[in-house]
């Protein structure tokens, strides 16, 4: 068969900083000739980018390369990402897997799939290598719906939380230098696309590997033309400094919507987590950026269910979040994963009690969100249109992270539009009048 019939899917699990390496992998396949196709589709090849965040995401993996082998028998499935790199012969005895690629891997993959087709072999193929070797940085950014793009701007975590094993799948906390990262922005507004979101796995201990810094870095992309918006994915609140915050208040660009890591709300399961700061910090960082930026939009991630998390202690986050009123949460229900201090733990707390506490987490959370919605009703915002037109209606996100509503028109389609915030549609967007 000619390499210009065959057709390649891909499927990503996981984080945002999977799905930007996943687009810039796909983007080799497609310069090189190659059709790419939904993965619900036959193909020739599959290439699975991993999560191993938790023993759901290991088994999602392994129900999908077993989904693709049975939809296109004899396909090459190719298998990178935290999985592949924590447990590469596990992954590679499932039926039908053809390549494993670790995380120094990765950035390979394109080219060895291509030998491998060339080569037509059937023997499973492993390459991976110890985490503490890995030291290379796969270059990386999305282009997905053509209005915003995921760079990954770092990789890799020096921090050793308990519950943690990015750092094992991922390696030592590093980067690229500043200057290639601005290349790669100009390259994103030069394709049209008008928002950056700067991804990376501990991205405040940006500049690690090249004696740079994180605010040197934003203050650098700012000056990007054509780039109209920056997000950051998500930051410690102990690498939030006052000089991030303070830039990201002057700046027309950096939007006012934080993703801050918060886990716990006590001192004590956070001691137990080994993160590196108690809530006193947190709270000082959400105080400082509330002084200088109005209404900003936080996103906390929380963790429940962690070993020695008593109802007490959960009720203290609780009460907590509630005072803090973030816009959001992101809750996970505590997972033990191998190889992490964690497992030696006492006071591990019954499933039914995680289960309930993610529910309840869940419900403040709908409340929180609506209640920023609503206070923000009867102000105006600046939308960026997506291109989806679904069911006449189309959506966009303004700064603050607002999903607005409005009737389609193509010609707003990655336009920043003024709106004015009208009233909650009963799913809880945004209605907006143009
Ligand atoms: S900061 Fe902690 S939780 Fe985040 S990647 Fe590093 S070790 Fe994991």
């Amino acid at each position: 068969m000619e390499k210009e019939s065959k057709k390649v899917a891909f499927y990503t699990l996981g984080c945002k900083l999977n799905f930007s390496e996943t687009s810039t992998l796909a983007r080799q396949f497609t310069e090189g000739g190659y059709q790419k196709v939904q993965h619900h589709e036959a193909a020739d090849i599959y290439v699975i980018n991993t999560c191993s965040v938790t023993e759901h995401a290991d088994k999602k993996c392994r129900q999908a390369i077993r989904k693709f082998v049975k939809q296109s028998p004899g396909a090459v499935i190719a298998v990178t990402g935290c999985y592949a790199q924590l447990k590469p012969e596990e992954v590679a005895n499932i039926d039908g897997v053809k390549l494993v690629m670790g995380a120094a891997e990765k950035g390979e993959l394109y080219k060895r799939v291509v030998e491998l087709v060339e080569e037509n072999s059937t023997i499973p193929e492993v390459h991976s290598c110890e985490i503490t070797q890995v030291d290379n940085f796969f270059k990386a950014y999305s282009m997905g719906d053509r209005t915003r793009s995921f760079l990954k701007v770092q990789d890799g975590c020096d921090y050793r939380c308990s519950y943690c094993t990015i750092p094992l799948a991922r390696g030592k906390s590093r980067n690229i230098p500043i200057g290639e990262l601005v290349t790669q922005a100009h390259e994103i507004a030069a394709s049209g696309i008008k928002e950056v979101v700067l991804t990376g796995v501990n991205i405040g201990d940006f500049g690690k590997t090249t004696g740079e810094s994180f605010l040197d870095l934003i203050r650098q992309l700012d000056t990007v033309q054509g780039i109209e918006r920056y997000r950051i994915s998500s930051i410690e609140p102990n690498l939030l400094t006052d000089q991030v915050i303070e830039f990201c208040a002057q700046s027309a660009k950096f939007m006012p919507h934080f993703h801050i890591p918060l886990q716990s709300g006590t001192d004590k399961i956070l001691g137990l987590m080994r993160r590196r700061y108690r809530r006193e910090v947190f709270e000082d960082r959400l105080a400082k950026v509330r002084s200088l930026i109005p209404n900003p939009f936080f996103g906390i991630d929380v963790i429940v269910g962690f070993p020695g998390e008593t109802e007490e202690d959960f009720q203290d986050t609780y009460q907590f979040l509630e005072r803090l009123q973030p816009a959001f949460l992101h809750v996970f229900p505590y997972s033990e994963r191998a190889n992490t201090p964690t497992v030696f733990m006492e006071g591990k707390v019954k499933d039914s009690d995680i289960t309930d506490r993610a529910h309840r987490l869940g419900l403040l959370c709908d409340q929180l969100h609506r209640q920023y919605y609503e206070r923000c009703v009867g102000t105006e915002g600046l939308v960026l249109f997506e291109s989806a037109n679904r069911k006449g209606k189309m959506y966009g996100f303004s700064e603050r992270y607002i999903k607005v509503e409005v009737p389609y028109d193509k010609q707003l389609v990655n336009q920043l539009v003024p709106v004015r915030y009208a009233s909650l549609s009963p799913e809880g967007h945004m209605i907006g009048k143009l």
